[in-house]
């Protein structure tokens, strides 16, 4: 399958790494809306948020982790950040390999929708 994310975790497309484990990789958005703009990704290939299951949805939660350890780390856990999933055409989902937007180092503009 020719997935943009999944080349960028096998190391054939060149990505700015902030965090590697065996699950999950994380790394710099290539056209940054924020001071800190992180993509926190799962290595096992999901499409979106519609992907998720009771079996695999552990990973979600792993990411949520890893998203408060990068915050913590990037300087944004007390200055506030957000974290965003876009699911599908109505969102703006461009790559169709689930990821989470970490977002902060900036006042966030506040609309949601
Ligand atoms: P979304 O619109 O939620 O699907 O987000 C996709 C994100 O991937 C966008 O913020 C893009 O800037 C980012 N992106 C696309 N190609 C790359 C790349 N090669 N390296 C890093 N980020 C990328
Ligand atoms: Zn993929």
């Amino acid at each position: 399958m020719d997935c943009l994310f999944c080349s960028i975790i096998k190391g054939d497309i060149p990505s700015t790494k902030v965090y590697e484990d065996e699950t999950v990789y994380a790394f710099k958005d290539i056209n940054p809306m924020a001071p800190v703009h992180v993509l926190i990704v799962p290595k096992k290939h999901l499409s979106s948020i519609n992907d998720v299951t009771q079996e695999n949805s552990g990973v979600i939660a792993h990411i949520y982790e890893v998203a408060a350890k990068l915050a913590k780390e990037l300087g944004i856990s007390e200055s506030g950040y957000r974290v965003v999933s876009n699911c599908g055409a109505d969102a703006g989902q461009t790559v169709f390999h689930l990821h989470f937007h970490l977002l902060g180092g900036k006042k966030l503009n506040v609309t949601m929708c």
